[in-house]
């Protein structure tokens, strides 16, 4: 009887340690599910895909049998729905992004979230070899993101920017592959549009090495404000007397090597320091202006090039600072702005150019030709000159296709009241159609180019010498 009772409490015993352990099993499972997938969508997170790639290069055999191919997957203006439609919306969006990725991508490939809006998706491929190619995959994708998303209350786009790197071909490691789809992907995203994809190339890693140079070389610039301003005369086309100076910045690395003005532009306005920068600037060719009032007497007007970042809040507070500051009014300067700053905030824009130019600002359109060259912006913005981009006037001389382009605009600007400047006069014969054809002002390395502040007073200084397209001809830069 006591033996009976004996084995019957071992048997409950055992049963007791066997639920323990399918407890502990069942928590360590859940444990595991959580620490490897995503709490909202249910997809793999970060975590799982690290571990997914690391193996992928721990595993010399797996590289020689296998090709990996990564999608990066960052959704377009996702933030714009989280912040005007509210994070509710923004989740159920991203459950909708889940589940078409889920229904219409291939078996073959496995899809991560990452974190936010960004989302992996690998295919393994067994050296080309397999039923699903990498453009079938990238095919799904840009269709997914084609179609509109029915969420509550209506239909919304959202697109996505996709950068994709493949091992062992672009990378040798898991950081190196994460790192070059990343490269892409931002490349991918750059071109502003909804929906847009790109292939790692190692040239995208070097345009990126050179940008972190030349964002380092513009913080460096911005606290220490050590940086040239170069000036370039404007010349009254009939008379050559030179009416204005254009500031162009001129920038070098830490080496000491020449940086071009359009790609640190650039970078400034992709690294938001364009104002900060601008302003530098601004306050730069103020001081010259002043300074060349002081010891000259000449009339003279200052452009600056404007970028679309730059005109902001405060913009014009800052301006009539300047100004106040170096004892210039608002007659003395131009604007010089491209269509590019006209497409961003029209009607921002517009308001501050406006007023601007009430207060006596010269208002230019510069580089004309070169963008959408839309007629629309020509009587809504406060234009008073029109400067016709270089393209246009370099081999004018043997176009005569160029030739008509030019009288055309020419005629058109006049029509409406706008000076016109040609930018870029290289050559007497380009000069001499120029004039023939009525152009108001010429700018270009025939009479001189853009020159440092220490020269450009020389310059305006003998302002009274004979003609500067043969004086010019004496500058070296
Ligand atoms: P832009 O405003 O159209 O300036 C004219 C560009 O053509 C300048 O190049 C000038 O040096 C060059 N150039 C002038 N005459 C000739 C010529 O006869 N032949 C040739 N081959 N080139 C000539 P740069 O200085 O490299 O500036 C390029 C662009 O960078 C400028 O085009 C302007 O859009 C931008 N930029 C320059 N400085 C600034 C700045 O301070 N702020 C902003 N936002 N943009 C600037
Ligand atoms: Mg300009
Ligand atoms: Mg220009």
């Amino acid at each position: 009887m006591t033996r009976t009772v004996e084995i019957n409490s071992l048997k409950s015993l055992v049963h007791s340690l066997e639920d323990a352990i399918e407890q502990k099993d069942k928590s360590q499972r859940h444990l595991n599910y959580i620490a490897n997938h995503d709490v909202l969508t249910g997809l793999r997170n970060r975590y799982a895909f690290k571990k997914y790639i690391e193996k992928y290069f721990a595993d010399d055999q797996c590289q020689l049998k296998y090709d990996l191919k990564l999608f990066l997957v960052d959704l377009t203006r996702f933030k714009n729905i989280n912040d005007t439609l509210g994070h509710d919306m923004g989740d159920c969006v991203l459950k909708s992004v889940v589940i078409k990725l889920k229904d219409n991508l291939p078996d073959e490939v496995t899809i991560y979230r990452l974190g936010g809006d960004e989302f992996a998706v690998i295919l393994q491929d067994e050296n080309g070899a397999s039923s699903v190619s990498e453009k079938m995959v990238l095919d799904e994708l840009l269709d997914i993101f084609k179609r509109k998303y029915r969420v509550k209350g209506g239909r919304i786009r959202i697109g996505a920017s996709i950068g994709i790197c493949s091992a062992p071909k672009d990378a040798n490691s898991s950081q190196e592959l994460i790192q070059r789809a990343d490269i892409a992907m931002y490349e991918a995203k750059r071109n502003g549009r909804l929906t847009e994809y790109k292939y790692f190339d190692s040239c995208l890693e070097r345009e990126l090495k050179e940008k972190k140079i030349i964002e380092q070389s513009i913080l460096d610039m911005i606290q220490t404000k050590d940086f040239d301003v170069y000036f370039q005369p404007k010349l009254d086309a009939i008379t050559e007397e030179i009416t204005g100076i254009e500031a162009l910045l001129r920038v070098t690395d830490a080496t000491g090597q020449a940086l071009s003005a359009i790609k640190v532009i650039q970078v400034a306005e992709e690294n938001n320091l364009i104002a900060l920068f601008g302003d530098i600037v601004i306050e730069k060719s103020f001081q010259f202006l002043r300074q060349l009032k002081q010891e000259s007497e000449a009339d003279i007007n200052l452009a600056l090039n404007i970028s679309s970042l730059q005109i902001r809040d405060g913009f014009i507070e800052k301006i009539e600072t300047c100004l106040n500051e170096s004892g210039l009014s608002f007659a003395d300067i131009t604007f010089e702005i491209t269509e590019s700053l006209l497409i961003d905030r029209p009607e921002f824009v517009r308001e501050r150019l406006s007023y601007l130019h009430s207060k006596g600002v010269g208002i230019s359109i510069d580089d004309f030709g070169t963008g959408y060259s839309s007629l629309s912006y020509l009587h809504n913005y406060p234009f008073g000159e029109l400067k016709i981009d270089r393209s246009f006037i370099s081999e004018i001389e043997n176009n005569d296709t160029k030739k008509k382009i030019v009288i055309g605009i020419i005629q058109l600007a006049h029509a409406i009241d706008l000076t016109v400047v040609a930018e870029g006069v290289e050559t007497q014969a380009q000069y001499k159609f120029l004039k023939s054809v009525n152009c108001d002002y010429v700018q270009g390395h025939l009479f001189y180019p853009a020159l440092p502040a220490e020269q450009m007073l020389e310059v305006i200084k003998s302002q009274s010498c004979p003609p500067k397209s043969i004086s010019a001809k004496s500058i070296s830069v």
